[in-house]
């Protein structure tokens, strides 16, 4: 899924998304304006799906690391498409729940679960803790023991295979914060020690070895990894885990330089190693867990701003300035990532122009891209950014008492508001 796939340029020359001319919607709304293309989700849901169907027998589950963007339709939508969804706060659990996401398909994770969330998961009956420490293990089977049930877990395993890094490294891992590691032996005792506690069942292990990776090598290592690790718990206690959650973290193209994968390139080349590493040591093959966030929703997904204040630096840059910046999109600010951007107004016209576009915020890196590629641009333009369905709305703030944007779900030339634009009573409702 490419974000130019819901994207297009109409007789007037404006930018298109899902079929709705960007400048109306602009107009309509207001900006800043998040906009997310409802059949981009809903294809990039059905191509995971799929791939599971076609490269291993259906044996799978695909769950949206709803981290990426959470509100209460985007869990109607994954309703909708089957998918099972990743929560990792009371507050995710809780908003899946107000819309009557199925509990059987939520998989909780987090390093750090407070027992309030714990004991809340337990009640709502959810599908799987997916374990981070031991910790965490001892109070869940504890308060399963108060209730009178079985929680099913999984644990957060560091397979010592590293995609953060370009050339994967095999042991940086251990340094994480997320989950126990396989080297140390830590993996291997707090399996045996959840074998020992009656009010949980063991069901899967879990990796998540990075974000926004592109090449397919370090997940097929992983795969193998946790194979060889779930041989080696059958080889020890005679126990077999059946599920296997490789994670998400599949890239998504950002600007022209990325090359995102194929979902079911990805499908394809793990299920080679995970029947290969099964067949050669005798295990059964385990059902599959897949927890894509960012390439679920981030290609569908752009955010429409005014151009205000232009500021020629002779020689040196052009700052233009948006009605919005790092409180509506702190990835700039954050990591240094690049986005795309078009003048919506201007769309057919070639980007003859770069500019630096600044954020409103009293930050001087309140930044959404330096030296970006742009039709040529003067105040009240439309600018849209794009490739931001994911880690934008839900990194989003308050900072300088600005309010969190709407969001606007498009479809086949239709529009609906999802998210209201926060107002000024918004802002002061909890202070006193
Ligand atoms: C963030 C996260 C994901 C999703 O990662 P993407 O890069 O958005 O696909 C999946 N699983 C876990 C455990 C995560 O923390």
């Amino acid at each position: 899924m490419k974000q130019s796939d819901c994207l297009a340029v109409n007789e007037q020359g404006h930018l298109t998304i899902g079929g709705c001319d960007t400048v109306k919607l602009a107009k309509e709304y207001g900006t800043p304006l998040y906009v997310l293309d409802e059949s981009g989700v809903r294809a990039a849901c059905r191509s995971y799906r799929n791939s599971i169907d076609r490269f291993y027998q259906g044996r799978g589950m695909v769950c949206y690391a709803s981290k990426a963007f959470c509100c209460k339709e985007i869990y109607r939508i994954m309703d909708d498409e089957h998918m099972g969804i990743d929560v990792v706060s009371e507050g995710e659990l809780y908003t899946a729940l107000s819309v009557g996401f199925p509990a059987e398909r939520i998989c909780f994770h987090g390093n750090n679960k407070t027992d309030h969330e714990l004991c809340y998961a337990l009640e709502a009956g959810i599908g799987l803790f997916i374990v981070d420490n031991e910790y965490e293990l001892v109070r869940l089977n504890q308060f399963a023991k108060e209730m009178g049930k079985k929680a099913n877990i999984s644990f957060r395993i560091k397979p010592g295979v590293d995609a953060h890094t370009h050339d994967f490294v095999r042991t940086g891992q251990i340094d994480s914060k997320f989950g126990v590691a396989l080297e140390t032996g830590e993996a291997m005792e707090i399996v045996c020690k959840a074998l020992s506690l009656d009010h949980l069942v063991l069901k899967g292990v879990h990796c998540h070895i990075g974000s926004q990776i592109f090449e397919l090598e370090p997940f097929e290592l992983a795969a193998q990894k946790m194979i060889e690790f779930m041989a080696e718990v059958r080889d020890k206690t005679g126990y077999i885990i059946e599920e296997l959650d490789l994670g998400g973290g599949f890239g998504i193209c950002y600007t022209e330089k990325d090359q995102a994968l194929q979902y079911d390139s990805y499908m394809e080349k793990v299920s080679v190693v995970v029947k290969q590493s099964c067949e050669r040591l005798s295990f059964p093959q385990p059902f599959m867990m897949l927890e894509p966030g960012r390439s679920i929703v981030g290609p569908s997904g752009i955010t429409l701003y005014t151009a205000g204040a232009i500021k020629e630096i002779p020689n040196i840059r052009t700052y233009a300035a948006i009605d919005g910046g790092m409180t509506d999109n702190p990835r700039y600010a954050l990591y240094q990532s690049e986005y795309e951007a078009i003048v919506a107004n201007k769309a057919s016209m070639p980007k003859s122009a770069k500019v630096t576009l600044a954020g409103k915020c009293c930050e001087s890196g309140d930044l959404l891209g330096e030296h970006m590629p742009i039709q040529p641009m003067e105040s009240g333009d439309i600018v849209a950014v794009l490739s931001t369905g994911a880690y934008n709305y839900s990194m989003a703030s308050n900072y300088n008492r600005l309010c969190r944007p709407a969001v606007v779900m498009v479809k086949e030339g239709s529009s609906r508001l999802i998210v209201k634009r926060e107002s000024m009573e918004d802002l002061v409702r909890n202070d006193l």
